[in-house]
């Protein structure tokens, strides 16, 4: 592993969500619709693997996090595609000089099954964040014994490597020892 200036040339981030079931909304994750009879509920459309992904680029980075960024009682979100909360940390951790190696995901569900749309989901998160598919994990798993059928949990570790210093940096270079 290269280090430059006063850090690693690698970082690491990782984000949670989770929102409730309800009735007569449509289920997203990723970006990807799924047919069943609830959806997630949530300020914006709901996408709790969007939004887990969005807070481990943002952590990744030291920025803030999801919440901070997109209140959820700012009207402007109110049922805003997910995808734009992703676009806004994606822009954060090119100009920070980083670059995504992979992404990695667990969700937490007990319905719909997952594997027949994972496929799919690695897709779109592929597109959304222009990593290759063999470089986006996603795995699935009931809630055994945790008593949160009723909602949807996603995990995500993300790894970042840099590609350019930023500006900020660039007066550190002086103290690499
Ligand atoms: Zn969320």
């Amino acid at each position: 592993m290269q280090i430059r200036g006063q850090g690693f040339s690698m970082r690491i981030g990782y984000g949670w969500d989770s929102h409730e079931f309800k009735r007569g909304i449509p289920l997203k994750i990723g970006g990807v619709e799924i047919a069943h009879d609830k959806g997630l509920g949530g300020h914006s459309d709901g996408d709790v693997l969007l939004h887990a992904i969005t807070d481990a680029l943002l952590g990744a980075v030291a920025a803030p996090d999801i919440g901070t960024l997109f209140s959820p009682s700012d009207s402007r979100w109110k049922g805003a595609d997910s995808a734009v909360f992703l676009a806004e940390a994606l822009r954060r951790v090119k100009s920070a000089g980083y670059k995504i190696v992979n992404v990695d995901s667990t969700l937490v569900l007990a319905a719909p099954k997952i594997g027949p749309h994972a496929a799919a989901i690695r897709e779109s998160v592929s597109h959304l964040t222009a990593v290759p598919p063999d470089c986006i994990g996603i795995k699935a798993k009931t809630p055994e014994g945790m008593g949160t059928d009723n909602a949807a949990i996603a995990h995500v570790v993300v790894l970042l490597e840099m590609v350019s210093s930023p500006k900020t940096r660039k007066s550190n270079k002086k103290q690499r020892s």
